[in-house]
């Protein structure tokens, strides 16, 4: 007994000391990260803990692999116990949790016999999907990635296994009270007995289980480090760090911060410390790559492989710092064009669907704006229609470089005040620059104010007063000229004292609402599905009928949802009751819809740039709303108009298929 004690000892000193370092040595290399507090608001980053990683909240999004993957976690909690309950009985002879109560204990026992069944199911279908099923999302980034998933599959089976086999055969070496619950060690014991074994057969089956458990655990420690498994640990801690802030609301530059020599992130260092966990915490899924409309158009970015690639180069480069190797080659490598591509950072939308879709929080989108920051802001370096759309901004404060004095010119004969000359308004309309000065956004700025008037709500606009809200220029990377903007903004929103603004775009939506906070100006932000919605139930406005008036504008309607007005501000179902409303059916579905809808390709500031690479987003977004069979595409965004009409040029389908606007659609319906 005590060569054996002796050698548990050693063994657990030596194993668990070694993987000690190993995951040491990556808390160092998180160190090479930029400083970040992600230590507030506790509470709610508990509850982050309780809903993400307790109760598994975005693996099921794919219901049976996220039950199954569930299994697992659950399993892995509950057989910890008896792994640790075993570790102890091998450094103390004799040691068991029987002084916990026999009920307790036996309640234990059972737990951990449902589960080993559990976890060995999952294990068993999880084997099955990437033989057989072989989905295409998990098709690994390289040859160590397939083999590491079938190892660590292999591991926990052997945990599994060993362990039920232990426990059925020290079930027939000796009773005890607490054994009554334990249907699955039961089996195994009578099948173990089938094969008559002796008292000291089961001695060597139950020490040679046990041996087994004891190493593949401490093997499994020791090797997660090296594995994309590594989520095993860093998922938790990843959740808990995850930011609380408006999913939608960009980090701010303190551009006045004389103390900060650099913008953005060019190199690893540049980065926060969360971005280096995101990479251990990356389990290699591929859900991001699945909803990502780049991913889905053969562009060069790939987000699952921005994560993982980001991951390595942290580890060699953190490695490399922290061993003072001055001559690795990964002290050499510029981040942006080394590790990931300047055309990958560049062809982000960043429509959030990679960070909606991700189980383990990670915040892709952050990271790809302080790469953009710094290549605009440091480098000077952007994409060829970047710089004149920035160049347009800076002299007329919009995209278009259209005249500023002309922005309020589709209100000219509408009677809409504006506030210069009337501030005494309930609402003020921040009418954004498409709708200001692109012909077809111009009808969503008409319909919407008509119909704001047969409603009887008192609102006003700024006319030339109006200025971009910045938000395309921050997600573009030029924080700078969009803080301009923004301050112009805020110094005319205080000078008429508003409090109340209605907008008809999701992206002067998140930006006024989540951003402009930030810059100490908060108001009370309403998309116009949601005012509209709320004007239709107050009965302030009133439908005509519901006649399909010849099959025309109100039939078969399908609606996109923009990704900033559903996945960034959760508005998924207005839109939908006033196209039910307006058409008396409910709009037909496409199969990616509301938070798992698929993008235009407009946003990110991409509205303004050409798309070279890959295929074209909006086509296939174009191709889904075609397969529905509806003659109107909606939506309730002016940049996703225009791209999605696009689309329907491209497929020349512009004569049988149109696209609308919301309140063009319900002011058709009105009285
Ligand atoms: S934000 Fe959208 S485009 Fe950018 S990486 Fe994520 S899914 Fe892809
Ligand atoms: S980033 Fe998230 S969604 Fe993408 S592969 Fe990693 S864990 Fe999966």
């Amino acid at each position: 007994m005590w060569i054996k004690t002796t050698l548990v000892w050693l063994v657990c000193v030596a194993g668990f000391g070694t993987g000690f370092y190993f995951y040491f040595r990556l808390f160092r290399y998180l160190q090479t990260g930029k400083s970040e507090n992600r230590f507030d608001q506790i509470p709610q980053r508990l509850k982050n803990i309780l809903i993400g990683v307790l109760g598994q909240k975005k693996m099921f999004k794919d219901f049976l692999p996220g039950l199954l993957h569930a299994f697992i976690f659950w399993g892995f909690i509950i057989i910890s116990i008896g792994t640790i309950e075993m570790i102890l009985e091998g450094l103390f002879p004799g040691f068991n949790l029987s002084f916990l109560g026999i009920s307790i204990y036996s309640g234990i026992l059972f737990f951990q016999d449902v589960f080993y069944t559990l976890v060995l199911t999952a294990v068993l279908f999880f084997f099955f999907r990437r033989i057989v099923l072989k989905p295409k999302r998990l098709t690994p980034l390289s040859a160590h990635s397939a083999w590491d998933a079938y190892f660590i599959l292999t591991l926990i089976l052997l945990i599994v296994t060993s362990s039920l086999t232990m426990g059925g055969a020290r079930l027939l070496i000796e009773a005890h009270p607490w054994d009554h619950w334990r249907p699955v060690s039961f089996l195994i014991a009578s099948f173990l007995n089938t094969t008559s074994p002796s008292q000291a057969g089961l001695f060597w089956i139950s020490e040679i289980s046990w041996w087994i458990h004891f190493l593949v655990v401490l093997g499994f420690f020791m090797y997660l480090p090296f594995s994309k498994h590594l989520h095993v640990m860093a998922a938790a801690p990843n959740i808990f760090f995850s930011r609380l802030t408006p999913r939608g609301r960009l980090k701010k530059i303190n551009l006045e911060d004389e103390s900060q020599t650099s913008f953005g992130a060019g190199k690893l260092e540049e980065l926060p410390w969360k971005a280096i966990l995101d990479g251990y915490a990356c389990t290699e899924c591929g859900r991001c790559n699945e909803f990502c409309p780049t991913y889905n158009t053969n562009k060069p970015l790939k987000p699952r492989s921005l994560i993982v690639n980001l991951r390595h180069h942290a580890e060699k480069k953190g490695h490399a710092l922290y061993t003072k190797n001055e001559a690795s080659e990964e002290l050499k490598k510029d981040m942006i064009q080394d590790v990931f591509t300047e055309d990958a950072i560049w062809d982000c939308t960043s429509c959030g669907a990679c960070v909606e879709a991700c189980p383990v929080y990670i915040e892709h989108v952050d990271h790809i704006i302080e790469m953009r920051r710094s290549l605009v802001l440091m480098q000077g370096k952007m994409e060829p229609e970047a710089q004149a759309v920035f160049n347009n901004w800076e002299n007329h404060s919009n995209p278009w470089g259209l005249p500023q004095a002309t922005r309020g010119d589709w209100a000219k004969d509408l009677g809409i005040p504006l506030l210069k000359d009337n501030a005494n308004v309930e609402y003020l309309y921040y009418v954004g620059c498409a709708a200001s000065f692109d012909k077809q956004a111009q009808k969503i700025a008409v319909s919407f104010s008509k119909l704001l008037q047969k409603a009887g709500v008192s609102f006003g606009i700024l006319g030339e007063e109006e200025k971009c809200n910045g938000e395309s220029c921050r997600r573009l990377g030029n924080e700078y000229l969009a803080q301009q903007m923004i301050q112009d903004n805020i110094s005319v929103l205080k000078k008429y004292n508003v409090k109340k603004i209605l907008v008809n775009c999701p992206h002067c939506l998140n930006t006024l609402k989540n951003e402009y906070p930030d810059f100490d100006a908060h108001f009370e932000v309403t998309h116009h599905s949601v005012f509209l919605k709320k004007l239709m139930d107050e009965g302030k406005l009133k439908l005509r009928s519901h006649s399909r008036e010849g099959g025309n504008l109100l039939d078969k309607i399908t609606f996109h949802d923009p990704c900033y007005l559903a996945r960034y501000n959760d508005i998924t179902e207005a839109p939908r009751d006033l196209l039910q409303l307006s058409s008396g059916e409910k709009p037909l579905e496409m199969e990616r819809n509301r938070k798992k809808g698929f993008c235009c390709g407009a946003g990110g500031g991409r509205m303004w740039l050409e798309e070279k690479r890959g295929s074209r987003i909006n086509v296939n977004r174009v191709e889904e709303a075609i397969s529905t069979g509806a003659k109107t595409i909606a939506a309730s965004c002016p940049f996703c108009i225009t791209m999605l009409q696009d689309g329907l040029n491209a497929k020349n389908k512009e004569t049988e298929i149109q696209t609308k606007d919301i309140s063009e659609i319900l002011f058709s319906a009105v009285e």
